[in-house]
């Protein structure tokens, strides 16, 4: 449907633009020639006037010789350049002195001011009409001057006229037009007529890709759109389609995936408190039993909802409502306070903790979301450590940012698997870490903290020799 009205909408505007220029093309060619037809004329009319200054006809109006017919005369001195002519010769005051034979019924009227500007000697045209004539007559008031040896200047002795019906020119601009009225909107139905084939043409292929489009679902986000190879705007918006839609299918992936983890990580927990309650309600308990169960099930409790509140806080992320709360706080003390909390996590496994701080670091950050990062982090480096291994923790700070690396010497992660650590609910072996492991959740949440405070965290490890952990804030 929408192809269709894109179609409709390049004829009509097709229509328009052509419609347009070809008007304004056409009236183009309509002026000039007019023009150039009214020029040339101008220009013949002059030329017959000015031969006529040189012939006996420019001798003083009551000199002129009266035997001889103007007509004989002018046929004789100019031939036929003179046909169809009406010519007159006038003396200053407007006296006709000789006419053409086509003026006698119908004198030619003389205008005043042309009349007065050739008595100045200079020659103008008017276009007049005629009681005889059906179309307008064009006319030249030329004078005729003689050279005066006394004064040393040219003086008018008589006035010329020329004129000529402009019939001719009528005649021809006329079918001129008729031409074009017929030629201008054949032309256009043309030009629209190509115009829609061509959108349709080039619309073709929109068409196939929405039919396409259309058919992949959720269900079916492997499908691609065909892809015509071509290297233009077709070819692109196809690629373009199919790059989303395989960016679709990774996101849609991760989310099923996502749901997956979820539950899975869920129902484990609901799974052991499930099997208590069992054996609790079997039989009668004495009230010390029923203690020890429920105590070993609150455990159970506190497991799902510390993985429903970071997903509601991962979620919240997402949806870009910060929780984050700035001021002023010292690195140093945090430090020093997680390297209590770290003695107290490695003292099972005898591993050693080192902190080292260059030097006095402030930054502006939330103390509380700080303090948490650092201790998932810690955690996992006593948590994925060897019995009696060691960890060190070293802060400086350069170029406006802190930086606190968290280094053991534990079991260290695959190059592959490191790519993949921020991701939700990834462990890197879930068999490896076995209980010891979390929800796959805390890099996901500390990358999140980094990121809002301007930094962000990053890894080297080698299998089996232990990582590093470099967590970068702005200060
Ligand atoms: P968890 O709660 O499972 O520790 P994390 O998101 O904190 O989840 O870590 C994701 C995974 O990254 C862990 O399951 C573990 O496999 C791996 N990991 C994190 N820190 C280390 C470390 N210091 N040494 C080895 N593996 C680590």
């Amino acid at each position: 449907m929408r192809s269709r009205s894109i179609r409709v909408k390049l004829t009509i505007l097709n229509f328009i633009i052509m419609g347009l220029f070809l008007s304004a093309f056409s009236y183009l060619l309509y002026f000039t020639l007019s023009n150039t037809l009214r020029q040339e004329l101008d220009q013949k009319l002059r030329s017959i006037a000015e031969a006529i200054t040189t012939s006996p006809l420019r001798l003083p109006v009551s000199s002129l010789h009266k035997s001889r017919n103007i007509d004989e005369m002018l046929d004789y001195v100019m031939g036929m350049r003179t046909y169809g002519k009406f010519i007159q010769i006038i003396d200053r005051s407007g006296t006709v002195g000789e006419r053409t034979k086509n003026l006698e019924t119908h004198k030619m009227p003389v205008n005043k001011e042309a009349l007065l500007k050739a008595s100045k000697g200079i020659a103008t045209y008017n276009t007049i009409q005629f009681v005889s004539e059906k179309y307008p007559v064009r006319v030249i008031t030329y004078p005729i001057t003689k050279f005066n040896s006394l004064t040393r200047k040219n003086i008018v002795t008589n006035i010329v006229q020329v004129g000529s019906s402009l019939e001719n020119i009528e005649d021809t601009l006329e079918r001129f037009l008729l031409i074009l009225l017929l030629l201008v909107p054949f032309a256009l139905l043309i030009i629209s007529f190509s115009g829609w084939f061509m959108a349709s043409w080039a619309l073709k292929p929109v068409a196939s890709i929405t039919k396409s489009a259309r058919k992949i679902t959720a269900e079916n986000l492997k499908e691609r759109i065909k892809d015509t190879g071509a290297d233009d705007e077709i070819g692109r918006l196809t690629e373009t389609i199919n790059d989303m839609i395989s960016r679709l299918e990774v996101s849609f992936n991760q989310l099923v995936q996502f749901s997956a983890d979820v539950s899975h990580e869920l129902r484990t927990p609901l799974t052991i408190l499930k099997g208590g309650i069992d054996v609790a309600l079997r039989q009668r308990r004495s009230p010390e039993e029923y203690e020890e169960i429920l105590l070993s099930n609150i455990e159970e409790v506190n497991r799902m909802q510390r993985i429903v509140e970071d997903l509601l806080m991962l979620a919240r992320a997402d949806m870009g409502e910060s929780c984050i709360k700035k001021e002023r706080c010292d690195l140093n003390n945090i430090l020093s306070d997680l390297k209590q909390q770290a003695d107290i996590l490695a003292l099972e496994k005898n591993i050693s903790v080192a902190l080292d701080v260059k030097s006095v670091i402030i930054l502006m950050a939330d103390e509380l979301r700080i303090r948490q990062l650092f201790l998932n982090i810690v955690s996992n480096a006593v948590k994925y450590s060897n019995q009696d291994g060691n960890v060190q923790i070293v802060a400086y700070d350069e170029d406006g940012f802190a930086y606190v690396s968290i280094k053991d010497d534990g079991i260290g992660i695959d190059t592959e698997d490191i790519p993949h650590l921020f991701n939700r609910f990834f462990r890197v072996d879930k068999v490896r870490t076995g209980d010891e492991g979390g929800s796959g959740l805390g890099l996901s949440i500390c990358k999140w903290i980094a990121k809002e405070h301007g930094g962000d965290i990053l890894v080297k490890s080698e299998l089996g020799a232990g990582s590093t952990f470099t967590v970068k804030l702005a200060c």
